[in-house]
């Protein structure tokens, strides 16, 4: 621990930082050392609904640091996919995809949305207003379409005023400088926006039929300890609690899920009224009824 603590000191002072509490600057700081040169870092922070604030150094590289950046503190995520309850994620272009093999988004031009051989060359367009690197990229961004009925020429334009790619879809709604929270569906400032998981709109019938199908909610969260060769992740401990009353229920020790399960099944066995398990990122989100 305490070689530990010498090795972080010895970071901080080399990428020129005080020792003590560490942010997002500080963290991009450190990135750009030596030791980390080959390292794609990347941090999703709570503060902005988990989203990627940071993406540093080479995408193009298998090493990922990826960090959970909440309340001043930064958390080790081993599998970005598991983070984000996602089966297969690329780091690369920072989307899911159903199943391998992934045609990857940064292989293709961010400029025709096609696969361009690119020159040095610029050529503007204008129609769209756009950049294009060289003639095969403007050729590709007139025919090109990757819907089938627009080309990259008709569907993305360039903002007079912001200078933005607006696609045609969010064209009506472009407000310049602003952007879509995903979240919520406003269109905010997204370096200062904050907001989190929305409230489903129900109607009284609609919450009454959900509540019956439901039941009652229990939610439970599994710790595993990592044996000496990695691979196997052993559960040594089964945390649940009740929704309503906020009873809570402790499995401890090797064997802990078989337990768990079996208090489960008496529960059913004992109460006629639905239960609804929710367990939480249980490698993604696992949900299921009884
Ligand atoms: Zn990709
Ligand atoms: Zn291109
Ligand atoms: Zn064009
Ligand atoms: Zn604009
Ligand atoms: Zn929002």
């Amino acid at each position: 621990m305490k070689k530990l603590v010498q090795k972080a000191r010895g970071l901080l002072t080399r990428a020129g930082l005080r020792h003590g509490i560490c942010g997002l600057k500080e963290i991009e700081q450190l990135s750009r050392l030596p030791e980390f040169r080959d390292f794609q870092v990347r941090v999703y922070n709570k503060a902005r609904q988990n989203m990627l604030s940071l993406k540093i150094n080479p995408t193009e590289t298998e090493r990922i640091l990826s960090l959970y950046y909440h309340d001043k503190h930064f958390d080790v995520i081993t599998k970005d996919n598991a983070f984000l309850g996602h089966s297969f994620y690329c780091t690369k272009c920072d989307r899911t995809y159903k199943a391998n093999p992934h045609v990857c988004e940064t292989r293709k031009c961010t400029q025709c949305k096609d696969f361009c051989e690119p020159s040095t060359e610029v050529i503007k367009c204008e129609f769209c207003l756009r950049y294009f690197k060289g003639h095969d990229c403007y050729d590709r961004h007139r025919h090109y379409a990757d819907d089938a009925s627009l080309s990259t020429c008709q569907k993305w334009k360039k903002c007079k005023v912001c200078y933005l790619d607006v696609s045609k879809d969010l064209q009506k709604e472009h407000v310049c400088f602003k952007s879509k929270c995903k979240n919520c569906n406003n269109t905010v400032d997204i370096y200062t926006h904050k907001c989190y998981i929305q409230q489903a709109k129900l109607t009284d019938n609609q919450r009454k039929k959900r509540d019956k199908k439901m039941g009652r909610l229990l939610f439970f969260d599994v710790e595993s300890m990592v044996e000496n060769d990695e691979t196997v992740n052993e559960p040594i401990c089964v945390v649940v609690q009740f929704g309503g009353t906020g009873q809570e229920k402790l499995f401890e020790g090797v064997g802990c899920v078989t337990e768990f399960c079996e208090c489960l099944f008496e529960h059913c066995e004992q109460n006629a009224e639905p239960l609804t398990v929710i367990a939480h990122n249980l490698g993604g989100m696992i949900y299921f009824s009884f």
